[in-house]
């Protein structure tokens, strides 16, 4: 069917009397080609609609922009084929007006959206035109397209009712009214775009009724703005306004904060919050011009959390051209083959082998140097071109897999990436299958990392792609966990196989590390009650990795362990087979609790609670003494004197000196590490004199001035029959003091003294001593001229593993001399190391 202008043409008849019809309001842009310089030049770029490349330049620049970032994915091979430079002529061959012809596609806009364009191209003397020289006019034919596939959402030429819920009316009658009320007008007017960021999530959290009670609030409140200031409104669907209004930036403000208001009388989540774009109306330019750049500065607003009002300026347009060129590069570059992937290890956090890898974007630039995915990704998924990339990386990524299998190298499961546009493109499961069909992969080498904030914004479609997804095989995990607006629920409602944490959960910030914790810990233990593995991205420090061991996560990717490397590296560290851990990233229910599920769900009873928690207690510290103000029944029998009630308060006087300090150490410790707590082995005096031992690991609650609060499970009772306590027993009753020398790789040798039993001849308690012995301390306790003849006799024998005995006269308490017996026992243990047990004696 003739549309646009070959319709014109053909009802006119002659082709120049059209063209002099035309003008430039008719078209939305007008390109010359030039085949003969292989250029282009953009004639009337009016509508400033669509992400046309730049004024002019070479024809292959415009190829690429039109195929790869203009044109719908549909239409791709149309286009392609179209406008190859080659196949330019040929085009007209069919042509029912010759030198003419139309063809239809769908062309982005600006805005992300598509909207059906017919390209009329002309060429040949009737047009003025040289040969091998053409003309591209393209028409927005979107609502006659719209009409004719039944597409109701767009039915813009007709006048529109007011919309039920805003009261508002839609956009043609919106800039008809618009017109009118500009027409002569004094007042200084601007356009107001008027946008509810995330309107989708609130949607998704509030429910549409209350989405929908919103819109009708706006509605309201920008009808009031009318009608107090002049101007009028419109409503362009889901969360999109619009308002002429006087140009006055403090009722804009005050239009703003109403409206913020009441967003935030719904929820308060972060992340829903009005954007607002104005343009200042300027009559020089056309409305539709400066409802664009009214949106345009909307996005603008949108970027920026702190100045939600934005207004247009040039600069945007400069930095909207600027994406363009990355986007054209890039585009230039994925031609070029310089897209590729790094390979990031994902580890076993006990072990650190390497359990699998993800496939991270990169573009090398000429001079080697690496372009990062954080630059160009967020550009690329705000013009909605992202699949582009990712499908680019995952044929890549499975290119590679392939070709280890053929070297006979076993590659470990490889994540790749995939954003929410490639689910809405996509038939994701689909052109994952054709890739694992096409290098011959089997589905569990490639796992699918969708990100988070997919996962909200089209809750519906996730959940079906990940099923089939999952039906096929393949792994899905959620990536970025707890960037953004995730919740707990959305875990238990997704069948999802992995979580990946992301890296800003896991640095606590020091100012509120409960809550910081308890947030890790609520999100460790769903996954733990739904049986959902964890990796915990960007662990950077061993103190990270051992935190998020102890609270169960059990695989890492992170610097810790390695960067994203070279696909080549990576296959390099696939060699050692002791780096590779091909059991892959296992989980096996872990029926740990936390304490708080009891707690919220109300199910304990002090009983059971006392017979979960073990004997405990809690301590308060005050003017270094140490108080027991609380305790449980498993306390009580663990401790077991009949004088338990008047032990309560310090102590620390039913403890053996030399413990006094260490239950101190200890509760310092405990105060510093809040987060682990600090553990020591506390002896005490039973009521008949003898000692009982308790592993007792406090934690810090609070500080009331001076008094401190802690609170302390005693893990374990020592029996009198552990090691410890027969040491510490033997050191009471036993005369000598025992001392272990090991040799260390260096050659010294280090010492650690078991017991101390010439503590009080020494003057030292058994940590002074261990000290002493191993610094330069103790060698000068030694009579000058036993020193070196000693230390080199004690050292030969050391060095040739042999037993030594010898006596030495040392400097004792308050400086006396002390003569001691010295001998040297060597052992060896299992692995043949040999060791001294060294005793000194008491002449
Ligand atoms: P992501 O998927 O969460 O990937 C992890 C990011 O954390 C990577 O950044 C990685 O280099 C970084 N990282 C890992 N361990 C550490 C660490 O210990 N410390 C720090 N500071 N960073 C660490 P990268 O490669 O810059 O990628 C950033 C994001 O770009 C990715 O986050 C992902 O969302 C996106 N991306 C990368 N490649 C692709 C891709 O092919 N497709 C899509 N759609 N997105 C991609
Ligand atoms: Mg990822
Ligand atoms: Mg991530």
């Amino acid at each position: 069917m003739a549309t646009g202008l070959q319709k014109l043409i053909e009802d006119v008849g002659d082709p120049r009397i059209i063209l002099t019809f035309l003008d430039s309001s008719a078209y939305d842009e007008l390109i010359e080609i030039d085949t003969n310089n292989r250029a282009f030049h953009c004639l009337t770029d009016v509508s400033k609609k669509y992400p046309l490349p730049l004024a002019d330049g070479s024809y292959e620049e415009m190829y690429i922009n039109m195929t790869e970032l203009l044109v719908h994915p549909e239409d791709k091979e149309k286009a392609t084929e179209m406008l190859k430079l080659e196949n330019l002529p040929s085009l007209f061959k069919d042509s029912a007006v010759e030198g003419i012809w139309c063809g239809e596609l769908r062309f982005r806009l600006l805005s992300g959206n598509w909207r059906w364009v017919e390209p009329v191209m002309v060429t040949g003397e009737a047009f003025g035109l040289s040969d091998g020289v053409y003309r591209m006019y393209i028409f927005d034919i979107h609502n006659r397209k719209a009409r004719e596939l039944g597409l109701s959402d767009e039915p813009l030429y007709i006048d529109e009712p007011k919309n039920d819920i805003t009261g508002l009316p839609g956009k043609r009658m919106f800039t008809k009214a618009v017109s009118a009320l500009l027409k002569n007008s004094l007042v200084r007017w601007c356009i107001v775009s008027v946008d509810v960021e995330n309107f989708k999530l609130f949607n998704e959290w509030y429910g549409h009724n209350r989405g929908d009670l919103l819109m009708s609030q706006i509605g309201v409140r920008l009808r009031m703005c009318c009608e107090e200031l002049g101007g009028t409104a419109g409503y362009f669907g889901q969360d999109d306004f619009c308002v002429l209004m006087p140009y006055d930036m403090e009722k804009i403000e005050k239009l703003y904060s109403d409206i913020a208001a009441m967003v935030s009388e719904h929820g308060t989540a972060t992340g829903i919050m009005p954007a607002f774009g104005v343009c200042v109306v300027d009559e020089n330019t056309k409305l539709r011009d400066m409802l664009d750049r009214a949106f345009l500065a909307t996005r603008f607003a949108k970027e920026s959390y702190h100045s939600r009002i934005r207004v247009f300026d040039k600069a945007m347009v400069t930095k909207t051209d600027e994406e363009y060129q990355i986007l054209s590069d890039f585009f230039r570059a994925k031609k070029e083959n310089a897209i590729t992937f790094f390979l990031q290890p994902q580890c076993r956090a006990s072990t650190g082998k390497i359990v699998g890898a993800e496939a991270l974007a990169r573009w090398k630039k000429k001079d080697g140097s690496l372009i990062s995915p954080a630059l160009f990704i967020p550009v690329l998924e705000k013009h909605g071109l992202i699949t582009d990339l990712d499908v680019h990386i995952w044929e890549s990524v499975c290119k590679w897999l392939r070709s280890c299998i053929d070297r006979k190298e076993l590659p470990l499961p490889v994540s790749v990436n995939v954003s929410a546009l490639d689910i809405l493109n996509l038939d994701l499961t689909g052109v994952l299958e054709d890739l694992l069909k096409k290098y011959e992969l089997p589905h569990d080498l490639i796992k699918v990392e969708i990100t988070e904030s997919a996962y909200i914004s089209n809750n519906a479609l996730v959940k079906s792609t990940v099923q089939s997804l999952r039906e096929k095989g393949f792994v899905v995990l959620m990536d970025d966990f707890g960037s953004g607006y995730s919740t707990l629920n959305m875990l238990k409602n997704l069948n999802i196989d992995i979580v990946k944490l992301d890296a800003q959960l896991i640095h606590i910030d020091p100012s509120y590390p409960e809550k910081s914790i308890r947030i890790l810990e609520s999100v460790t233990n769903m996954t733990k009650t739904l049986g959902i593995p964890i990796i915990v991205e960007g662990v950077e420090s061993q103190e990270q990795k051992e935190f998020l061991q102890d609270i169960g996560c059990s695989y890492i990717q992170g610097f810790y362990f390695y960067r994203p490397m070279p696909a080549d590296d990576f296959e390099a560290l696939l060699f050692d087979k002791d780096k590779v851990d091909t059991s892959g990233i296992l989980f096996k229910a872990n029926q740990q609790f936390h304490l708080r599920e009891l707690l919220d769900d109300n199910i304990y009873s002090d009983n059971m609670l006392n017979n979960i928690l073990g004997p405990c207690a809690l301590y308060t510290l005050e003017n270094g003494s140490v108080d027991i103000i609380r305790f449980n029944e498993q306390f009580y029998e663990a401790v077991n004197v009949p004088d338990f009630h008047d032990r309560l308060t310090g102590i620390e006087k039913y403890m053996p000196e030399a413990d006094v300090n260490s239950i101190l150490d200890v509760l310092k410790q405990a105060e510093e590490d809040r987060l682990n707590g600090a553990k020591g082995l506390l002896h005490f005096y039973k009521t008949d004199g003898t000692l009982t031992s308790f592993s007792i690991r406090f934690f810090y609650l609070r500080s009331e001035g001076e008094k401190k609060t802690f609170f302390g499970a005693a893990h374990n009772i020592t029996k009198q029959n552990t090691l410890e306590t027969q040491m510490l027993l033997l050191s009471r009753c036993s005369p000598d003091t025992v001392i272990f020398l090991r040799r260390k790789p260096d050659n010294n040798v280090e010492g650690t003294v078991l017991f101390n039993g010439l503590e009080k001849e020494l003057g030292l308690t058994r940590g002074e001593l261990e000290k002493e012995l191993n610094s330069v301390m103790f060698y000068r306790r030694i009579k000058y001229d036993h020193r070196s003849a000693l230390y080199r006799d004690l050292l030969e024998k050391i060095n040739h593993d042999e037993s030594f005995s010898t006596e030495l006269e040392v400097e004792g308490a308050d400086g006396c001399p002390l003569m001691l017996s010295l001998f040297g026992d060597s052992v060896r243990d299992k692995t043949g190391t040999v060791d001294y047990i060294v005793t000194l004696r008491h002449q």
